[in-house]
């Protein structure tokens, strides 16, 4: 084995030592995709449930390794946490995301956001504040176009220290989002606690909508009691007309899926303004 450095090996079953082989592979692309421009942001647009207008676009990484293919970041986010890749990553995802707003403007869609994904792991990172700042700043937007994805896991890792970070980045003029609310460990308390004015309901409530006997009341509670908060809310993963019916029903604001859009790489992004 080349991982001869561990003498743990012996323990694995064949299995577990062909995914350790294949994630060791992946660990020593993902070091040189940062170098070689490997990654790319795709763009998925939020739209106003009532008119149909676009409101905003999340960001979402790709990387395209030559050796691997396209790597799904749910399989490679984890892996560059591990390793701390995650901050030089990071950094690059704001980066190109604080242009791409810049773009907007610069082609008079200043009002339309852009938000990006922020792991727990990130936020925690000493640097993080400054490289929003130093991002926002040299793309020159005002900060109000950039929006943060922030989950609930940040809480669970350290309430008090995340909360303040939040409150930082919300001094300076960030907007921040729940994301995959209700996926997790959702607690009213916790969301009373944090400042964000998004709450994105996670997409496995839009599926309950689809199923017969569900408890899909659950959605309008959920956008009623973030309204009261005075919240806006985002649906995730709307793939047909029954469910974004429902979500108008329920008073929902905004939302974002398949039946909108895939997520498209900028100039797609770009054309799909320009044509609505
Ligand atoms: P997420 O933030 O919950 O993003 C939504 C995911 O759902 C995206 O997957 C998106 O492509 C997918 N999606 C959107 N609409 C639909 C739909 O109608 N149906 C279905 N089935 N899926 C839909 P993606 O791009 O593979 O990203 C997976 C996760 O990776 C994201 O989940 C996010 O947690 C993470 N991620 C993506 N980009 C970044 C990034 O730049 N930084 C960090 N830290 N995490 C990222
Ligand atoms: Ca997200
Ligand atoms: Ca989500
Ligand atoms: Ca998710």
């Amino acid at each position: 084995a080349k991982n001869s450095g561990k003498n743990c090996w012996k323990f694995y079953d064949a299995d577990m030592q062909a995914a350790a082989y294949e994630k060791m592979l992946l660990t020593n692309s993902l070091r040189r995709a940062v170098e070689n421009n490997e990654f790319e942001l795709v763009y998925q647009p939020q739209v106003n449930i009532a008119d149909g207008v676009i409101v905003g676009f999340e960001a979402l990484l790709r990387w395209n390794s030559p050796e691997h293919g396209i790597v799904s970041p749910a399989r490679f986010i984890p892996l560059a946490e591990q390793n701390g890749l995650i901050r030089a990553i990071g950094t690059w995802v704001l980066q190109e995301a604080c242009w791409f707003a810049r773009r907007l403007a610069d082609n008079g869609w200043g009002n339309i956001g852009v938000a990006v994904n922020v792991s727990p792991k990130q936020l925690c990172a000493d640097c993080f504040i400054d490289s929003v700042r130093d991002a926002v700043h040299n793309a020159g937007i005002l900060p109000n176009q950039l929006e943060i994805e922030i989950t609930e896991n940040v809480m669970i890792a350290s309430l008090k220290e995340s909360i303040s970070k939040l409150e930082e980045l919300q001094s300076m003029g960030i907007r921040l989002a729940l994301d995959d609310f209700g996926a997790g460990y959702s607690s009213l308390t916790y969301l009373q606690q944090l400042p964000v004015q998004t709450l994105k309901i996670d997409k496995s409530f839009i599926d309950m909508i689809l199923v017969a006997g569900s408890k899909k009341t659950i959605i309008s509670t959920i956008v009623d009691m973030a309204h009261l908060m005075e919240m806006t809310v985002v649906a995730e993963g709307v793939e047909t007309e029954v469910q974004l019916e429902y979500l108008a029903k329920s008073h929902c604001d905004f939302a974002q899926g398949y039946l909108i859009s895939r997520p498209v790489p900028e100039k797609e992004a770009l054309q799909f303004l320009a044509h609505r």
